[in-house]
């Protein structure tokens, strides 16, 4: 198998070093052997950005939406073989590879489409004589650093409105998921990019790092360790820079919630794509009227979860993505227990034709919201109820965490459901809905530690993509 190289400048360069990504439903198959990138290469990357920059901004918006058109275009047309690629590394079902490959394809139109859509404004002057102009201008070669859970649609959130708007871009991908990332870059080489407008660097930490040292910009998506870090370093550099990190996302069920809503958000949200989403409902905030039956029905359906190897038909969870992942997992559901949240449905180690990475569902009753496995991350298949009084307690709990990316209720009541969406402090608002499951033309981020920056996606993507100059002119 040839080891895949990164691409700088136009030009696909090997180094010495490589990393192997490894089939988490099967970990007998490699799915390749990728390049990392040294830190010399890194900076050629930002040079050849920065070398790019002058022209690509200058192209008109017809060539860069064409570009973004026909990247889309390739996408959807290869949805299948990039979905099955997609599942085979990072795990989630066929159904949900094809669909985030769907839609980084439509992300890619809808910014084709933003790209001869921008503009600025001209405003009359409070003075005579004088014009005033607004003006939007590419913000310059962005660094844009993206997670493993969603390896193709976060890199194409980032990457599409940056090159509509005149941007050029040096990308890296999770370690974890470099195939999808490298996919991507190879379809954007072929596009006729002009070379070094885009450039993939592969590798961990020391590469993003490496990256901060001489972009633009940055926008990142993951950790929030490493989403501080990351602000931390572009603040000190005075660049730009957004960052999307974690959710400890409530879902709030009232007593007058449908019960058959309700138990399919909280399954659909806490568990479908493993439980790996940053908008994942991984606190279950129940009223003590309809908690038992709530309880009852989410654990039937949970343990009948077909879980298997993601690209097996009926698959509905595939596996964990990694090792370090599965430890994560397995460490929270040990902290639960010993912080004594009793687990209704208790989490093992599953064995499947292929040895992979599966963990069934954790489904915790009986806990409170200052436990640990309430307040931290976890990012797996596992999720607690909280049980609360009514309405006023379950919105006071939503709200108390040190997140704030999505949050849902059920409820049939209209007084309660848009009392949640005003006061619940969160960028997502869900409303008989699942926590996670999102548009791709509308601002998406979170409130305190899940976000830092501008918005990202829709047409709020311009904020961070484009820095204004404000005009006056003599008349
Ligand atoms: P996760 O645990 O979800 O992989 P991370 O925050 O560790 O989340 O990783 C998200 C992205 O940030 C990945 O592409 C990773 O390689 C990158 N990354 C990790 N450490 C650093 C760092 N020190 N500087 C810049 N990027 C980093």
């Amino acid at each position: 198998m040839p080891v895949q190289n990164n691409l700088i400048g136009g030009t696909w360069l090997g180094s010495s070093d490589t990393l192997l990504s490894i089939n988490p439903s099967d970990t007998n198959d490699v799915v390749g052997e990728f390049a990392v990138a040294s830190a010399t290469q890194v900076r050629d990357a930002i040079a050849a950005a920065r070398a790019a920059l002058p022209t690509w901004a200058a192209t008109t918006t017809q060539m860069r939406s064409d570009l973004l058109h026909n990247i889309g275009s390739e996408l959807l047309a290869r949805k299948e073989e990039l979905g099955d690629l997609l599942a085979r590394e990072e795990g989630k079902t066929r159904a949900e590879a094809m669909g985030e490959v769907t839609r980084a394809a439509q992300i890619f139109r809808f910014f084709a489409g933003e790209t001869v859509r921008y503009g600025g404004e001209k405003l009359p002057s409070v003075r005579p004589g004088i014009e005033v102009q607004n003006t939007r201008h590419p913000v310059g070669v962005v660094g844009i650093i993206t997670p493993w859970n969603f390896p193709i649609a976060i890199p194409a959130w980032k990457i599409a409105p940056a090159l509509a708007f005149g941007n050029t871009v040096v990308f890296k991908p999770s370690e974890r998921t470099p195939a999808l990332g490298w996919a991507l870059a190879d379809i954007i080489a072929r596009t006729a990019a002009p070379k070094g407008v885009f450039n993939l660097v592969m590798g961990a930490g020391p590469v993003g790092d490496a990256i901060l040292d001489g972009v633009d910009a940055v926008s990142f998506t993951g950790s929030v360790a490493t989403g501080r870090h990351v602000a931390r370093r572009a603040v000190e550099r005075m660049i730009p820079v957004q960052a999307e990190m974690g959710g400890k996302n409530p879902l709030v069920v009232l007593d007058d919630a449908d019960l058959t809503t309700a138990v399919n958000c909280a399954v659909d949200g806490a568990f479908f794509q493993t439980g790996q989403r940053c908008t994942a409902s991984s606190r279950l905030i129940v009223c003590e009227g309809i908690h038992d039956r709530f309880v009852d029905a989410v654990s039937e359906r949970i343990r009948a979860l077909v879980i298997d190897h993601a690209l097996k038909a009926g698959t509905q969870c595939g596996p964990v993505v990694d090792q370090r992942q599965l430890d994560q997992d397995l460490r929270y559901i040990d902290i639960g227990k010993r912080e004594g949240a009793t687990p209704k449905v208790l989490g093992e180690l599953l064995t499947r034709d292929t040895p992979g990475f599966y963990l069934s569902p954790t489904l915790f009753v009986d806990t409170t919201n200052d436990m640990r496995i309430n307040r931290e991350e976890i990012f797996g298949p596992v999720a607690s109820v909280i049980r609360v009084k009514d309405y006023d307690e379950a919105l006071s709990v939503a709200n108390d965490t040190e997140f704030g990316l999505s949050a849902g209720i059920c409820t049939t009541s209209m007084k309660h459901a848009r009392h949640f969406q005003t006061n619940v402090q969160s960028g997502l608002a869900m409303i008989n809905l699942p926590t996670a499951g999102l548009d791709y033309h509308v601002p998406f981020g979170g409130t305190k530690a899940s976000s830092y920056g501008p918005r990202e996606q829709g047409r709020y993507a311009v904020e961070f993509y484009t820095i204004s100059k404000t005009s006056y002119i003599e008349i």
